[in-house]
């Protein structure tokens, strides 16, 4: 593979297309195609795939090698044109508000920079802001350029200037761009619309552009004519009246075509584009959207259109939803949406002139977010793993709470996992300490105790004043259940929190039975001490946790397997109770044999 001469770096704002271009010839090719054929993409040669080459879709990594560069230098310069919006050199475009399709330019730039800056794929930047002169993306005979052009570079440069003068609007616009391409957010227009973004900017007048009857333009931006861009530009002067005789085309058109009453059925593509399309959310919309409210309800409308029997005033529409949406939203049925209305879950409802019923569209949001956490019963009794009637009879006692109970209407109930997380924090806080994850005290199940004679909800209520010991053991993937408490089924001692534990515990423990911890203690691998409690008439015997934790860490008892264990100590070698195995160290083993 061919490495070329000619290695430069990609300019800051330099497409992937126009620095491969700028790489051909650089390096004496005649062509991009020349290029691609080097670098064996010839797959992409028949016709420059000039999408797949802005967007990196092809092998970069034969280029960036071709190139020594670092692929990322180079997928820095792509721009995604997949999706309706994209990022490209730290700004956020509307992707049909780019073009790629053919090179454009500003000829004295070119000669100066000798490269394409990808400010000009801008489809409304038509000028160069520094030159004045309009942007060249045609020959004289009015043929495109193309990216595969053969030497471009000496036909541009030889070729002399066409002196066609642009208009103040152009160059104006297009020094609007580059400032705001740079982060300066001062428009110089009226209010609302000073405070547009590029991408507000271009999402405006490519609204208008696309609708406005006095602009002959194109629902595609890249096919309207180069001068519709600074007519569109120019309304923007004297917002938002400038709009109105675009919405009053669509109006007059709208009744003729006589489609039904109400706003939608008049306006039709313009109120879907405004309300329901994928900008409607973005600041330029709502600048469009609040110019449309203006428009509609002036008081000398000759169009009746705001009969309140007819539908919602898009203002209502943008704060609110109806109870009918808000039921698609959240999958519900009427029933279980007045419910949720009734709890108070949905905020409060309002009602339009015409009757319908409209709730916050944010506070609807914010339960279909919350939703997962409300769950009924039977799903509760899955999560607690504790059996309907358990439920039911710890609510009844006032120990879970609960967010609804069952009535005339509704048969369910509704609990919030958020309450239940609650109830099973400070049920955990009354648990007892637990030493290697292991309590040295004997624990049963929750259920166990029912056999005894005791009801769930009595169970709870011990548990919560401190009346039953028991140890908690936290599941993370079931952290509701209740079968993460084991209650502890003995009155017997505990010293554990002094450090301290009973030779009785210390069986449990380790797994052997009272006469070999009490020699295990006598020949010192643990440490007893005699101990005079208030509680305890005369000095009893305790072990200490830390030598147990000491003996565990270094000696092993009844292992699976001996391999490198030595037997230290036993009824064959010293007459103790027990085998106490010990570890080879690699080193002893080799000094042994
Ligand atoms: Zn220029």
């Amino acid at each position: 593979m061919m490495r070329f001469l000619i290695r430069p770096f990609p300019k800051r704002n330099e497409h992937l297309l126009a620095f491969m271009m700028r790489v051909s010839w650089l390096n004496h090719m005649r062509c991009l195609q020349d290029l691609l054929f080097s670098c064996e993409l010839e797959t992409l040669n028949c016709r420059i795939a000039h999408r797949k080459l802005v967007t990196g879709a092809f092998d970069v990594d034969v280029l960036a090698h071709n190139l020594q560069l670092d692929v990322s230098l180079l997928e820095d310069n792509a721009v995604n044109i997949a999706a309706a919006k994209t990022q490209a050199f730290n700004q956020e475009f509307p992707t049909d508000m780019l073009d790629f399709s053919h090179p454009k330019l500003c000829r004295q730039c070119f000669e100066e920079m000798g490269y394409i800056p990808f400010s000009s794929a801008m489809v409304p930047m038509t000028v160069c802001p520094k030159h004045g002169g309009k942007l060249t993306n045609c020959w004289h005979d009015g043929k495109l350029l193309s990216w595969g052009e053969q030497d471009i570079w000496s036909k541009l440069v030889e070729e002399p200037d066409d002196c066609s003068m642009a208009s103040d609007d152009a160059i104006e616009l297009s020094l609007l761009i580059v400032r705001l391409s740079s982060g300066v957010p001062d428009t110089g227009l009226p209010q609302p619309i000073h405070l547009l973004t590029l991408f507000d900017l271009l999402l405006l007048l490519r609204f208008i552009v696309k609708f406005d009857p006095r602009i002959s333009g194109s629902s595609r931006p890249r096919y309207a004519p180069i001068d519709a861009w600074e007519h569109a530009f120019s309304l923007l002067h004297t917002w938002p009246t400038s709009i109105f005789p675009l919405f009053l085309h669509r109006e007059t058109a709208g009744i003729e075509t006589n489609n039904g009453h109400g706003l939608r059925a008049v306006f039709r593509d313009i109120y879907d584009e405004l309300y329901a399309g994928p900008y409607r959310n973005t600041y330029a919309y709502s600048c469009l959207q609040k110019a449309f409210e203006t428009f509609v309800q002036r008081s000398d409308s000759t169009t009746p259109l705001w009969s309140p029997n007819h539908k919602l005033l898009p203002s209502e529409c943008i704060q609110n939803m109806s109870c009918k949406q808000a039921m698609q939203l959240l999958g519900l049925r009427e029933k279980g949406l007045e419910r949720l209305i009734k709890l108070g879950l949905l905020g409060d409802v309002s009602e339009t002139q015409s009757g319908v019923r409209l709730l916050s569209k944010s506070n609807v949001l914010k339960f279909a977010a919350e939703q997962h956490h409300y769950i009924n019963l039977s799903d509760l009794c899955n999560r607690m793993e504790l059996s309907s009637s358990g439920v039911v009879q710890l609510v009844k006692e006032g120990l879970l709470p609960s967010i609804a109970q069952p009535d005339d209407e509704h048969r369910d109930w509704l609990f919030d996992t958020r309450h239940i997380s609650r109830f099973i924090l400070a049920l955990s806080k009354g648990g007892c300490r637990i030493i290697n994850n292991k309590s040295v005290l004997p624990h049963v199940p929750m259920r166990s105790l029912h056999f005894k004679g005791k009801s769930t909800a009595e169970v709870v209520s011990d548990m919560l004043a401190g009346k039953v010991k028991f140890a908690f053991h936290p599941d993370k993937n079931r952290p509701l259940s209740l079968n993460q408490f084991h209650p502890l089924v003995t009155d017997e001692p505990d010293f554990s929190h002094l450090g301290y534990l009973m030779p009785k515990q210390v069986t449990r423990l380790l797994g052997v039975n009272l006469n070999a911890v009490y020699d295990l203690a006598k020949r010192n691998y643990l440490d007893s001490q005699m101990i005079k409690l208030p509680s305890h008439s005369r000095k009893i015997c305790l072990i200490t946790v830390e030598s147990i934790n000491a003996f565990k860490a270094k000696y092993v008892l009844k292992p699976r397997k001996r391999d490198n264990l030595i037997c230290i100590s036993g009824p064959k070698i010293d007459g103790a109770l027990l085998n106490i195995y010990r570890h080879v160290h690699v080193s002893e083993g080799k000094n042994h044999g």
